[in-house]
């Protein structure tokens, strides 16, 4: 007994995402202690959750995201849209946000998160117009109120239209100011080691939204905080063009150049690597969070996961900003991976199986983590919990392919080290109609720049 609470047994689940625990799994303290094999019990004395109508999955772990974007959803300036216009006609209205409006936006992206069965989530947040200087402690405080793991980003921008740069000069800030409070957030949130529910990472926008000065600054500090760092890269053809323009290059060489291809970077999307390209990723272990949903709607390109994972590199999932998705719902993006990834490869390459382990296992090891994304003795328990008692379920054989083919989207219960952030549906404590409201309310007027 840890806490002076017994173990608890989940129990005969309808189907689970692990090896050898047909009979389920048992959770003591933080921690998945044993798996329970067909036909066994487990070894000692246990509370029991009834998991007979429940698909069990480790916790799915979001590797890409801009929670402030929930504000800007179908936003009429940016609809129809290639990503650098689309840029163009948000960074206006972005540049009006309100530290109120951000907390709301907070809450709101987790919050939809947790009930698509997410467990731990990275946030990217750059923004950082006059009065939004505490956002990461705005998001620190959101993220504990809700019980959920996350790696938040400290991003940047210092390169704005008047050096050439594509965001107003009001958003950005100086590489001086940017330093200085990343290693600031660094100090006073970040946990290190097994178990942590609050890392931070540092991640300038893109290399081509910072000085080359503030990218390599940025990977020394890194290294010396011994944190992880995340950017956007090889997300379009026209940021290959970019890049060869300003520095005669393509955009992986400019990465290594400014320190950034080793093992604490993991990059958003990844689309367009040349075939010499992946195995210098693998051999630094750089890793890619792929986001379906976003490459699609913004006709960026196809992630070509499978070349990836066979040139050794490692892929996540991510549902990236709800301004290009539009929606933050973690297991629908796994179905979009799946279908995505399965239409370009082929049935014989891409199964269900594949799209839950890029979301689970592959998305850890873009955090960075090896005590997450895995049912598995030892690991911490972080879990999603979904029934299949839904029309588009009726009739299903296996049940983890029920949920990535059928289209899951909400989950039942979600755990997060041993303790239910989610319960039948719902966040205990968080009035989600009342948040809806005044984060409606305020979108509506950041878009009508009122
Ligand atoms: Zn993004």
């Amino acid at each position: 007994m840890e806490n002076g609470k017994p173990p608890l047994w989940v129990k005969d689940p309808l189907g689970i995402f692990a090896k050898s625990a047909e009979r389920g799994i048992v959770v003591k303290g933080d921690r998945i202690v044993e798996l329970v094999p067909a036909g066994r019990n487990p070894t000692e004395r246990t509370d029991i959750f009834d998991a007979g109508a429940h698909v069990v999955l480790p916790g799915l772990i979001n590797t890409h995201h801009h929670f402030y974007q929930t504000l800007t959803r179908a936003a009429p300036a940016a609809l129809d849209r290639e990503l650098f216009p689309w840029l163009q006609a948000l960074y206006p209205i972005w540049a009006r946000l309100t530290p109120e409006a951000l907390g709301f936006s907070m809450t709101l992206a987790m919050a939809e998160l947790m009930l698509s069965g997410c467990t731990t989530t990275t946030d990217h947040h750059y923004v950082f117009p006059a009065g939004l200087e505490d956002s990461i402690d705005i998001e620190v405080a959101a993220a504990k109120r809700l019980g959920l793991r996350v790696l938040l980003t400290r991003g940047s921008m210092n390169l704005s239209q008047r050096d050439g740069g594509l965001p107003p000069d009001s958003v950005v800030q100086d590489g001086d100011t940017i330093l200085a409070d990343s290693e600031r957030v660094v100090a006073r949130y970040h946990e290190p080691g097994e178990g942590a529910m609050v890392q931070i990472a540092l991640a300038p926008c893109s290399p081509f939204s910072v000085t080359t000065s503030l990218m390599r600054a940025t990977a020394d500090l890194a290294r010396r905080l011994d944190v992880r760092m995340h950017t956007h890269l090889a997300e379009t053809e026209d940021e290959n063009r970019f890049c060869q323009q300003l520095y005669n290059c393509r955009p992986l060489d400019y990465l290594e150049d400014c320190g950034w291809l080793n093992e604490r970077t993991w990059l958003a999307h990844g689309i367009h690597f040349s075939a010499a390209e992946m195995p210098r990723l693998a051999r630094a272990a750089t890793t890619i969070s792929h986001c379906p949903c976003s490459n699609q709607a913004l006709a960026s390109g196809n992630c070509p996961v499978c070349t990836l994972e066979e040139a050794g590199v490692q892929i996540g999932i991510g549902v990236d900003g709800s301004a290009s998705n539009d929606a933050s719902n973690l297991m629908q993006e796994v179905r979009a991976a799946f279908l995505l990834q399965r239409s370009r490869y082929g049935v014989g390459k891409v199964s269900h199986l594949d799209a839950l382990r890029w979301a689970t296992k592959g998305s850890a090891a873009c955090a960075g983590r090896d005590d997450i994304g895995e049912i598995a003795a030892g690991k911490i328990a972080d879990l999603a919990l979904f029934k299949l008692d839904e029309p588009r379920f009726s009739g299903s054989g296996d049940p983890l392919a029920a949920l990535v083919l059928c289209g899951a989207y909400r989950a039942d219960r979600v755990m997060v080290g041993g303790r239910w952030i989610v319960e039948d549906g719902v966040i205990p404590g968080l009035d989600l109609a009342a948040l809806m409201e005044r984060h409606s309310a305020a979108a509506r007027k950041l878009q009508s720049g009122r």
